[in-house]
């Protein structure tokens, strides 16, 4: 069968260069004669592995030394436990910026151990915009402020960051890691789950200031306690090995076509072509407000739900699949990551706007 584009939020498309290169390296790996499904996670060639993902993740991410990069596992829902067990040290507080439904369970999760403020919502709209940050100020005695850079579910994306003076800045980026640049030295963690723009489900990627490592709160769990895994290299226990080797060949691929500086302007000019038909559109809305647009994630409605029914049947016959709406926005969701390739998002635009032509 030939290859769909694919617009899930996750997991989704991968680079078709690093399948075939998994699809190489299936039976065996580099002439060590077994998969690296296969292969002991304290072996050399394990190790090779792991140390390289993390030496090219460190490049294209420009990450300052005094960051540790850890490989977990448990999701990006994980640690939302982790954070919150690992900062809490001085005042058991931390601010929340909630711009959807992934940063309320942060702070819900957070309250299980101290306190989750609020200091902005965008709830009142449906998660349509991001805060005004301007003017924001923070509670002087959080121990983090947390914010999710973009909304998986309801399009939008920060496109400044909240100015949280010495407050260490949390962000859940598990939709927008490695699109476009991020100054890691803004932050004090950056979290993302794999499976949108790094590779398989199953790892959890926490890039973290030493500061932060090490002063656990007494209750933590010892496989919830960045310390544990900063101290072995992520190897306390058996990381998830596969979706490492794909994480690295990922980062290779995001190296080759010219690092995160391609990858932002490939992204800003892929989610422009949809963008700027949806505006033109009598049909379409774009669902999110113009200044808070996703690059990732552009969700857009339909005047009823006939009509978005039709449009996502015609356009899975035609090879556009996964683009059915989260059910909390409704409507289609194009998730166009890093790997959806300039001509995924054209031919779908173009299927749109035939659409439109169609049933106007
Ligand atoms: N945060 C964001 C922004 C997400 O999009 C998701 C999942 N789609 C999560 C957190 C939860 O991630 P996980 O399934 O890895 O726990």
């Amino acid at each position: 069968m030939a290859r769909v584009f694919n617009f899930s939020a996750g997991p989704s498309v991968l680079p078709e260069a690093v399948l075939k290169t998994a699809r190489q390296d299936m039976l065996d790996y580099r002439g060590t004669g077994m998969s690296v499904m296969e292969m002991s996670h304290r072996s050399a060639a394990f190790s090779g592995i792991i140390e390289e993902a993390e030496s090219r993740l460190r490049d294209i991410m420009n990450i300052p030394t005094h960051y540790k990069v850890l490989f977990l596992q448990g999701g990006a829902s994980t640690q939302f436990a982790m954070i919150p067990l690992n900062l809490f040290q001085n005042h058991q507080k931390a601010d929340f910026i909630i711009t959807g439904s992934w940063s309320k369970k942060a702070a819900a999760e957070a309250r299980r151990y101290g306190d989750a403020n609020i200091v902005a919502s965008s709830e009142d709209r449906n998660f349509s915009y991001i805060p005004e940050l301007a003017g924001m100020t923070f509670s002087s005695d959080a121990d983090y402020v947390h914010i999710t850079t973009n909304n998986t579910i309801y399009g939008t994306a920060f496109h400044a960051l909240p100015e949280t003076g010495d407050i260490p800045l949390v962000a859940d980026m598990s939709s927008n890691i490695l699109s476009e640049q991020f100054d890691v030295s803004r932050f004090g963690i950056i979290y993302a789950g794999a499976q949108k723009n790094i590779g398989p489900a199953g790892l959890t990627i926490v890039i973290i200031h030493e500061d932060l490592i090490g002063r656990a709160l007494d209750i933590t769990p010892t496989m919830l306690n960045y310390a544990t895994h900063a101290e072995k290299g992520s190897l306390f226990n058996t990381p998830p090995c596969y979706s490492i080797y794909m994480a690295g060949l990922t980062f290779m691929w995001i190296q080759e076509q010219g690092g995160l500086a391609a990858m932002e302007k490939r992204n800003r000019e892929k989610a422009a072509i949809l963008y700027d038909m949806l505006d033109n559109s009598k049909l379409f809305k774009a669902t999110a407000e113009k200044e808070s647009r996703s690059l990732m994630n552009i969700t857009f409605t339909l005047p009823n739900d006939e009509l978005t029914t039709t449009c996502l049947k015609e356009a899975e016959g035609e090879g556009f699949v996964t683009l059915k709406g989260h059910r909390s926005v409704g409507g289609l969701r194009a998730s166009i990551y890093n790997a959806m390739p300039r001509e995924g998002v054209e031919k779908l635009t173009q299927f749109l706007k035939r659409f439109e032509n169609k049933h106007r």
